[in-house]
């Protein structure tokens, strides 16, 4: 059976993939981007994912190559593909988790259901788009983009051209994407885990709550998710019924390998709309460690091997996730543990092994229980602990 698994980048969630690949006996090798990152504890290399010679050089040492974020191009995918190695997920399904206009493409093109969108290339298109939708719209770089930097919300023609200039003098051109703005009740993402062979799992779909653009705090199950909400041929369904198809009818229509997760708007007439996509295990899922029978990183190492997925059963009624952000530089989350472990016996904390700065994740934690008020309760305090 093939066993060794390499990631590529060596941040958090390459990291989180080495409790499951030790449970699972499996070889788990990672080529970070710099000497002691998150995964470090895995790492057989160090270099620049960019490079094709040092991406090839550490594929040939495993059985499938996976990855910690999206950004390596796709120059180098295709070149692990045509040496023949396993790389999942694969270029072609890549594509449209590492640019946002040929995803709004796609996602269009499958029949799901997207923010009205547009793509733009100069500052009158722009105008004509805001006319059209009362004057404010979202807009987003295609490519480049994370945690709300290239997303901008505009109620002026002029305000992206500074954008516009950008992709003018990056020389390959390219356009922006309008998207109208979502008057959404709340955020929702949906997580599958699908095998090169083709079975997919679902997660339940979760409650995201962004801050400043970051995901701050999860909840799984979302809340009332047993609610209706109108499916994309317009009959009614549940919000968790909706979320499941599209993101499974993503998963198959782009060819995912391992994990997925589509976040999406709930608006308040009871649509369910595609936000973005990401290929990798995703911090809407890191409840799933404590929180699942299976967690998303055992599926993703399960789903890249081709492995039977495992359960994705819910262990208890409720589990709230809330991300830490580093604080005062100096100060180590572990300088907390002794407090926040003597409060919150029940809270399950996660550090990641990185340097403290302000607004970086650096951990997580993750209460679980019968009643979600409690759990909220007990989750958001413990991780206000680690900020101080
Ligand atoms: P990133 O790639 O940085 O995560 P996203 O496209 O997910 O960027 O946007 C970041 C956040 O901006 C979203 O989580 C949401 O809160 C807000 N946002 C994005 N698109 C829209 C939209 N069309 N309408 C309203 N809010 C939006």
């Amino acid at each position: 059976m093939k066993s060794t698994v390499g990631v590529i980048g060596g941040g958090q969630l390459a990291r989180m993939m080495i409790p499951p690949a030790i449970s699972l006996g499996l070889t788990i090798k990672v080529l970070e981007e710099a000497q002691g990152m998150s995964a470090e504890i895995a790492a057989t290399g160090v270099g620049d994912y960019r490079d094709l010679d040092t991406v090839l050089a550490f594929a040939k040492t495993v059985d499938v190559v996976t990855f910690d974020h999206e950004h390596v191009p796709q120059h180098v995918l295709h070149a692990l593909v045509d040496a023949g190695i396993p790389v999942h997920p694969g270029p072609d399904a890549l594509l449209y988790a590492q640019d946002k206009l040929l995803m709004r493409q796609k996602i269009t093109e499958l029949g799901l259901p997207s923010p009205d969108w547009a793509a733009i290339s100069d500052a009158d298109e722009l105008g004509d788009f805001l006319d059209a939708h009362g004057g404010r719209a979202v807009v987003k770089t295609a490519r480049g983009g994370y945690d709300g930097k290239g997303v901008r919300v505009v109620d002026d023609k002029n305000g992206a051209d500074d954008w516009f200039t950008a992709l003018a003098e990056d020389g390959r051109g390219g356009s922006l994407i309008v998207e109208e703005l979502v008057d959404f009740v709340r955020e929702l993402a949906q997580q599958v885990a699908r095998r090169p062979s083709g079975e997919i799992v679902a997660y339940p779909v979760v409650e995201t709550v962004q801050k400043g653009g970051v995901c701050a705090e999860v909840i799984a199950p979302a809340p009332t998710a047993a609610e209706p909400a109108r499916a994309a041929d317009g009959s009614a369904s549940t919000v968790s019924e909706v979320a499941r198809d599209i993101a499974v009818r993503v998963a198959e229509g782009v060819g995912v390998t391992g994990m997925l997760a589509v976040e999406l708007f709930e608006t308040r007439d009871g649509r369910v709309l595609v936000n973005e996509l990401a290929m990798r295990p995703h911090n809407s899922g890191h409840w799933s460690i404590d929180g699942a029978v299976t967690s998303q990183f055992e599926q993703h190492l399960r789903a890249v091997l081709d492995l039977p997925l495992g359960s994705t059963r819910p262990r208890d009624p409720w589990s709230v996730m809330i991300n830490v952000l580093g604080g005062p530089v100096g100060e180590t989350l572990q300088d907390r543990y002794p407090a926040v472990t003597a409060a919150y016996p029940a809270a399950k904390l996660h550090g990641y092994g990185k340097e403290s700065r302000p607004g970086r994740k650096v951990g997580h934690v993750t209460v679980s229980g019968a009643e979600l008020d409690a759990v909220l309760a007990d989750a958001r305090a413990a991780a206000a602990f680690f900020e101080g």
